[in-house]
Formats: structure tokens, sequence, C-alpha cells
């Protein structure tokens, strides 16, 4: 195999010769799983000129999942020979080569934890090229570049990163994936392909990851080459000498394609005047040779559909507020989408000011990334060049979601101050870096390579933040990216949101959506949770931090704002009182946030341990939540460090205003920078202050309209434990913050009622606050066939939950019922506890079965579960609650749900303790008017992922017994569309099931 890159761009990159290595593993311990297959591609001048391919002998039994994703057996081991034995020829095939690997962390661990094990000189076929001082490391001496590190850095808006996704991309060939030769070669082809994507960037960019990584460049050589790597790229194009790709695809290798968050405002697009709103027009797209029909074949028009698109038309044109449920299958986004687009259509309003339009705006908001990227990228799209209608669509996030270009230069710029910051964290960067050159929008979630999520502080110093946001002062301001998007969210028809940005703006007074009228919630059964999440107030070690390093930070040279400060004033023109003056302040300022510091760090540390002792006196786990009402009723220990940090966070707050008075009195003829450090001390100070208030609330807990806890870390760090607040009841927020200014309002959901009322919804979310007159309410069938396409079972023989024996004769049961049926099979838990113990009764019982069983938290990330479990035939998964909805797997990949406990929340969950004991003092029930109720809405949640659309067949098997045996638990069962059929013993309904499925 000949590479693409030239002889004389490998060579300019030191990588004349390099060895390309995938391991395969039992797990992903390097301390405690083994090495099962390795695969090695040696390439000499640009030639894949040996491979090397071992399996090997290992002492566990290889786990099923890692067999499924691998195809090596136990039996393909057996016989091979040890770990011990291969190790030398490993060494000695890699020579002195560069390793190139994707995540080649991880193979390196593996191998060093191997040769630190195995005492090389014992093995007697052993020829070593390394120099002895390497094996009395005991670790592999070679430099190394990572593919995932370099396809991340160099292709930042991928969807991921995984090896097969990127053999993809480029249209690689790649024989198996999970084979670690197949995989060595794949990895040397991605690396060809990577070097020229390398090759392409912009010189601008080029030219700022070297800067960045310049201290790592010409290092020992035990290290990542990626420096150096760069720094080749930089000669070359410096020299002029950027050796062209001869036979460079251009199109393999171009980015993916953009995306934007502004769909119709393309220059000349304008708002036209208004049109009639024609209910008959809007039903017409709907029927039968109308427009959807002619767009799409295979369209039908569904009843349930039609019945929602009248109900939301009539919700617009009467200022109704419209509660309708809709099921799976109803197209419930068309029939709100068709008839806002055309609402906003028909309400064009004219600007005083010059006479242009303005359209009347209606925002849409979904609880679901998936949700709100299906309706922005696929459905808003699909109807505005099918419905030919000139509306434009914003899609509109929170402010921290976009990078503000103003931080980003500055924290690049203390950045490279820093002596001892690490290649890790500046190789984090490039990928930004990157991006930066490509975006439209500035959104980090575009950006893969980032992982902002993995990284929350070092995002926190990037995000746009109001309190630092400079406005129209800013040099910024025509390229940045949240002006663009808020400009245009103001002349958009329909601006998409998610319920966090929806909450986030209720409580800054509109500063971000502005005013507006008309809105949409879908995915409303969650609308309570999110107000309760997004409502609330949350406080921890890393907020103080952050405010205390952009101050002040050293590790062995001094960055933040106050020695950038106080270096201009020593270079300024002030009179000897003023600089005398200011320095004071800044001394005092710079003592205050080391004493801050330290004073948190022992806060939380003494927070941490009360936590940890009270959850040990409850005989509960470390990291279980304490509700509190006095904080030193329930902390009594943490009373002075408690005084100590508030009274810190105080001076520290006074002492900043103090520091910014005096610079108010500062000329820019004094100091040219003045006005930047007073933006940026002003933005310090609100930070401060915010903080001090949201402490202050938190510890003091005597706003009775909150329910406060605090959350340990579950692994007992100090610095992780947290101080919560939430809405008791967000009903009383709801009401004035939003209803109030509602002209209409349509909250859908396909679990909104229980049986057909909606009663419990409208009470949670404060809609029976709303002028019953102007509610409407609708709960819609479902399109689909349920006798015929559902069979519910609920085994009457099986104990309670709460009776001995339920695990046990549960996991017989679902033994049973998946070796007769072998169909793939999701079951629905309420606990990780009970998982796990059902989860090992399984594996355990079905050992000699060919069933890939796969578990939450035991197999995998969430997103690769569902990929195997659809790939798979058969494959029995095990979930918790993020199982429970937003999976939508139609056909034969799920053909039986079970459900092992109905879905009650944790009553000692800090929040709904609080709001079930507000019931109890009103005199209520709490269990039946807030537990049991909430329980149904999610129990149809759960029931609702089985049946996807019209063709799927399947069972639901509800093991528990309380929905036969208690009163409450005909509510559960009535909830559903069938009528379930009650069995009494194991062999009764599996063949029941059995012959229900060959019916
Ligand atoms: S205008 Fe504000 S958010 Fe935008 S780049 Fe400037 S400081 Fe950042």
């Amino acid at each position: 195999m000949q590479l693409l890159t030239p002889f004389p761009l490998l060579q300019a990159l030191g990588m004349e010769c390099f060895v390309a290595i995938d391991l395969e593993t039992t797990g992903l311990d390097a301390t405690a799983d083994e090495i099962l297959e390795v695969g090695m591609a040696k390439v000499v001048k640009g030639k894949v000129c040996e491979h090397f391919n071992q399996l090997i002998q290992v002492e566990q039994q290889i786990p099923e999942h890692i067999s499924s994703i691998t195809g090596i057996s136990n039996e393909d081991v057996a016989g091979q020979p040890s770990i011990n034995e291969v190790l030398p020829r490993i060494i000695d095939f890699i020579g002195d080569a560069p390793l190139v690997g994707h995540n080649i962390g991880f193979d390196l661990s593996f191998l060093n934890e191997q040769l630190q094990r195995v005492d090389l000189r014992q093995q007697t076929n052993f020829v070593s090229s390394q120099p002895a001082s390497s094996l009395k490391m005991r670790q592999l001496p070679n430099p190394h570049i990572d593919t995932l590190v370099l396809s991340r850095i160099l292709l930042p808006r991928l969807s991921n990163h995984r090896l097969e996704h990127l053999a993809q991309y480029f249209g690689l060939s790649q024989k198996k994936t999970h084979r670690a030769l197949d995989d060595a070669l794949t990895v040397v082809n991605l690396f060809d392909y990577l070097i020229q994507c390398a090759n392409k960037l912009d010189k601008e960019v080029l030219g700022f990851i070297n800067r960045l990584l310049k201290p790592w460049q010409g290092r020992d050589s035990q290290s990542n080459l990626l420096p150096d790597f760069f720094g080749h790229l930089v000669d070359l194009s410096r020299s002029g000498e950027r050796i062209p790709t001869k036979r460079m695809v251009s199109q393999q290798l171009s980015s993916p394609p953009k995306v934007d968050n502004l769909i119709g405002f393309e220059t000349g697009s304008q708002t036209v005047a208004s049109a009639k709103f024609d209910f008959d027009k809007i039903k017409a797209v709907f029927l039968p040779g109308g427009i959807l029909e002619k767009a799409r074949p295979g369209y039908e028009a569904r009843p349930q559909q039609l019945q929602m698109v009248e109900a939301v038309c009539r919700a617009f044109s009467e200022e109704s507020f419209l509660l309708i449920e809709a099921g799976t299958g109803t197209g419930k986004s068309w029939a709100y989408l068709i008839p806002a687009i055309y609402w906003s259509q028909s309400q064009i309003q004219t600007k005083e000011t010059d006479d242009s339009f303005l359209p009347t705006r209606i925002i849409i908001s979904t609880n679901t990334k998936n949700l709100q990227e299906q309706i922005f990228f696929k459905d808003i799209p699909f109807l505005r060049s099918h419905l030919k209608l000139p509306f434009r669509a914003v899609l509109l996030k929170g402010r921290n979601n976009y990078l503000c270009w103003h931080r980003w230069k500055d924290f690049i710029l203390e950045l490279e101050h820093r002596q001892l910051s690490s290649l890790k964290e500046r190789l984090e960067l490039l990928p930004v870096a990157v991006w930066l050159s490509e975006t439209l929008t500035g959104d980090i979630e575009e950006n893969t390579g980032f992982r902002a999520h993995q990284k929350p502080y070092v995002w926190a110093k990037l995000h746009s933040d109001s309190r630092y946001c400079k406005g129209n002062k800013c040099s910024f301001n025509s390229v940045c990216f949240v002006n663009r998007v808020r400009r245009a969210a103001r002349n958009a028809h329909l601006v998409v949101v998610n319920h966090s940005l929806l909450f986030s703006d209720l409580v800054s007074n509109n500063s971000v959506l502005s005013e507006y009228q008309n809105l949409i919630v879908d995915e409303a059964h969650n609308l309570e949770n999110a107000a309760t999440q997004y409502l609330g107030v949350e406080a921890h070690l890393w907020q103080i931090r952050n405010l205390v390093n952009n101050l002040y930070y050293f590790d062995g040279r001094e960055t933040g704002l106050l020695p950038r400060m106080r270096q201009a004033i020593y270079k300024g023109k002030l009179s000897q009182n003023t600089q005398e003056t200011l320095l004071g302040n800044i001394e005092a300022v710079t003592s205050l946030t080391r004493s801050l510091d330290q004073a948190s760090s022992r806060f939380f540390r003494q927070l941490s341990e009360a936590c940890w002792e009270f959850n040990l006196r409850q005989r509960q786990p470390i990291g279980t939540k304490i509700r509190y009402r006095d904080w030193l009723e329930n902390f009594p220990s943490t009373g002075i460090v408690t005084n100590e940090f508030l009274n810190e966070l105080q001076e520290l707050a006074g002492e900043l205003r103090r520091l910014h008075e005096n610079l108010l009195l500062v000329k820019a003829e004094e100091i040219a920078e003045v006005e930047d450090f007073l933006f940026d001390l002003e933005g310090t100070c609100q930070e401060a202050d915010e903080l001090l208030a949201v402490f202050k609330m938190l510890i003091e807990a005597t706003d009775q309209r909150y329910v406060f806890w605090l959350e340990p870390s579950p692994r007992g760090e100090n610095f992780d434990s947290r101080i919560k607040a939430a809405p008791l009841s967000v009903s009383f927020l709801l009401k004035p913050l939003l209803y109030d200014r509602l002209r209409t309002a349509i909250f859908t959901s396909a679990t909104l009622s229980i049986n057909g009322q909606f009663d419990y919804f409208k009470s949670r979310v404060g809609l029976d606050l709303v002028d019953p007159d102007r509610l409407l309410e609708n709960a819609l069938g479902s399109p689909f066939d349920f006798e015929h396409q559902v069979l519910v079972a609920v085994p009457k023989f099986l104990p309670t939950p709460k009776e001995v024996g339920f695990i046990e004769t549960t996991v017989s049961l679902l033994c049973d019922t998946i070796s007769h049926l072998h169909r793939g099979t999701l079951i629905l838990f309420t606990s990780y506890e009970l998982l796990g113990k059902v989860y090992e009764g399984l594996k355990i019982n079905l050992e000699s079965e060919d069933v890939l069983i796969l578990g939450q938290g035991k197999d995998g990330a969430r997103h690769a579960l569902l990929r195997q479990f659809c790939e798979q035939k058969g494959t029995v998964l095990l979930g918790t609650n993020s199982f429970w909805e937003g999976i939508d797997i139609p056909g034969t990949p799920l053909e039986i749900l079970v459900i092992t406990r109905l879905p009650f929340e944790v009553p000692s969950e800090p929040i709904i303790q609080a709001r079930m004991e507000a019931i109890e003092q009103r005199g209520g029930n709490s269990f039946y008017q807030f537990s049991v109720p909430a329980a149904i809405l999610r129990f149809r949640q759960g029931f609702g992922r089985l049946i996807r659309t019209k063709s799927d067949r399947g069972v639901v098997i509800i093991l528990d017994n309380r929905a036969l045996r208690f009163r409450y638990g005909s509510l559960f069962l009535e909830s559903l569309p069938v009528i379930p059929k009650v069995f009494n013993t194991p062999r009764e309904m599996l063949n029941a099931i059995e012959k229900w499925f060959f019916r």
C-alpha cells in the first residue's frame, strides 16, 4: 500500500518511517483488563512494507460485548501465545520508529502496563533494539502521534471522531472494524489524509497553532510529536516549499458542510405584506393532492394530524392557550409548524419608523437537542422550499453556547504568558482555533473536537457572558456571533429555542428573546422539570476559583487582570498620589483573592466532611443529596468556615468596588487602556456581587418559595460538592413571568393527559391559573392500531418489587423469555441498583447462549449502546431513566419492552419530598395527587418506546405486580391504549407471547 502523501512531505515531517498500531482488549482498564490482539503496520518511505498481527491468549473470559464488537471468541484465543511471549516481538517490530495510533494513549497504557509487569530479561527469545535505559523505565520510549487528537484539531465540525466514522468520511476502504491489523491499516490511511488536511491549513491558523505549541518543539524523543509536526509544516510554508499533495482528492479533504443558524436571511429576501390566515388553505396542504403529498411520496394525511392542525389554527385565531396531546406517528411538528408559518405571514406589522414590515414572531421551544435539530435542520428547510413562503427562521441558544471573540483573544494572550500551562491544555484549544476559521455560528455545540461539556471550566472563560460583553463598544462587534444571531432572531418569523433558554430568558427580563406573544412548547411534559432546573440556583467551588483566577493567577509568572493593571499603572502618567492609591487597591484585592481562595477551599472541604458524616450516620451512600432548612442546624461543624468564607467574599466584592471607583477618576491620557480595565473590572464586580448574593441566599435558606439541598460529590472529592435551590412550585413564577403576556400558547406532547384529562399537567405548571375561557384542551387518539400491534402482558405470579424473591423470579422469567423468543428486548429500570442485579443475573444465566446483553453504565455510553442494540438482532438492553423517553427504534431491533417497576419518583429526592409535603400541608393526598399521576405520565412515555410506526408489532411486559394488587395500579393499566392480559404462570405467558408473535 502506497501513501498519497509525497515522500518529501513525509520526510519533512520526520515521518520517513513509522509504525501504526492498534490493540483489541478485554476492557478499558489497563490495570485490570488484558490485550486480546495486536496489529501493526510499518510504513517506510511512504509504503506499507511489513505487517504484524497476533491474537493473544488471555486469562479472563472475554466479555460478551467485546466478542460481539471484535468477533474474537474465547476459542479463537485458546492456544495462542501469552502477552509475555509476544511483548518482545512487539518491541522488536517497532524498533525506534515513531508510533501512530487512534487514541494511542489507550494502546500505550496497555503496552506500558505489560512492560511494567514483565521482566523482559527473563524472556530467552527477546532481542531488543531498545536502549537499556528504556527497559529500566519499563515503557515504550517511542515518540507518537495520535490521529484522534489530530482529527479533532483538523476536522472539529465532524459529527464524531471514531475511527470507523473517519474512514467513512474519507471514503477509505476498511475491511473489518475492531480487528487490530485492519484498524492499524486504517490508521495508516487516515494519517495519510490528515497530513494532507494539515498541509491545506490556512497560513494564519497554522501560525497560531505553531505559536501555541512552540515551547514543546524539539524536546526529547519520549514525547508527543504533534508540536514538531506542526512546526515542520510552518517551516515548510515559511520557506515557500509547501509540498503540494499530488493525488489529493479535494472533495474528500474538504471540511464538513457549514451549518448556519439562520434560514431565509439571504440578501434580497424580504418580509412581504400580510396574507390572510385561511384555515381551508392550510388544511389543503395536508389533504390528498396537497403540497405535502406531492412533496413527500408516501405521505398520508392522518385524521389526528388534521384535528391537530384545526386546533392549532383555532388557538392562533382565537388567541387561546391550547393543550394538545398527540401520540407518536401523528406528525405533530408539521401540524403546528405549518399553521404557525401561515399565522406569522398573516400578522405582519409595519414599523413606525420607516414603513418596513416586521414579522410576528413565534417562539418554538423543545426539551431535547434531537427535536430542536429535527425541526430546524429538517422540517423548516423542507417546509420553506415546498410551501414557497418567504419566512425566516433562527435557531437561538443561550449566550453561553457562543464563543466570545474578545474573551478568546484575552484567554490566548494569558495562556501564552503562562509558563506552566501543559501541552494537553494547549492541544485541547487547537480545535477551537481551526473551527473559528470556518464557523458561521460560533455555536460550540458544532465543535466536536473541543468537547466543551468535558471542559466546563475552560469553556466558562471563552463563551459570551453579559457581564463581560462590551456591546457596541466591542472591537469584534461586527463579527460577534451572539449579536448576529440575536439581531436575526428579532426579525424572524420562527425562533427555535430550548426550554433552558426559554426559562433563563424569563429570569433575565427577556434580555435574549425580547418581547414575544406567541409560544409553542413541544415535549411539554418536561416543562415542570425544566422550569425547576432552570429557575433554580446553584453554587460550587469552581465559580469562586474562576473569579479568583481571572483576577490573579500565579504559576511561576503572574497573569490576570490585577497584574495587567498594575503594570499599566507603573507605565502610566499618573500623579504619585493616584498611583499609590491604585497600587494600594490592587495590593489589597490581590491579597483578598488569596485569602478568598483559601477560605473557599476550607469551606468546601469542611462542607464535604459534614456531608460525608451526615450520610454515614444515615447509612446512605456518600453522594446522597441532603435537604436542609437551616444551614447551621444541619451542618454545625461548618459554622466558622462559612462565616469566614462569606466575609472574605464580601470584602473582595467591596474592595473591587473601591478599586473600580478610584479607576473611574483616571483619564485615557494617564492610562491608555483604562476603558478596557474599567469594563473588565465592572464585569468582575458584578460577578462577585452575584456570587455573594447566591451564596447568601443558599446559606440563609429563608426564602420559603424554594427548596434547598446539598449535592456532595459521589466520589467524595471536596471540590465537587454543589449547593442548590429550586422553586417549590413553578406555577407562581410561570403565571406572571410567562402566561400573563402571551396571546397564544400551544403545549404539546405525546403524554400530557391522564385518561384524557389535563388537570394534573395544568396544576403542575400553573395553567390552572389562566382564565379557563382561554384554555382549549384536546387529547387526540393515536394513528396506530394498538389492538393489533401490541400485546401487554402482566405476570400475576411475580412478587411485588418490595417482596422477597422479586429479583430472583424476575431474572428467571426474563431469562426464559429471552432464550425462548430471541427478540430485541429493552428492559426499563427505575434504579441502577436493580439494573445491576438483573444484569448480573442475566449474564450468569445466559452465559451459554448467544445473546448480547448490554447494560447502561456497564458496556459503554448511551449512544453506543443504542447503536449496538440496533445493529445486532436479538440484543437485550438494560437502561434506567434516560431510556424511558427520547428513544426512537422502529422495526425489529425492538420487539419486547419490559417495565420492571412502576416509575414513581424517588420520594427522598429533596424537591419531590418538599412538593409532597406541601400538598399534605394543604390537606391533599400527595400520593394520589402527585406521585401517581407523575408516574403514570412516565409509564406512558416508557410504553411509547415500543410502537414507533404503523408496521411495528411487539409485546410489553409489566413486571411490577402492584399494577394488579393495589388500587392505584389500575390507574396505570387504564392509561394504556390496550387492555392488558394477566397471566398466572410463566409457561402460560410465554406460550401466549410466542403465539402472538406468530399470529
Ligand atoms: S460583542 Fe460582546 S459577546 Fe460579542 S465579541 Fe464583543 S464582548 Fe464578546
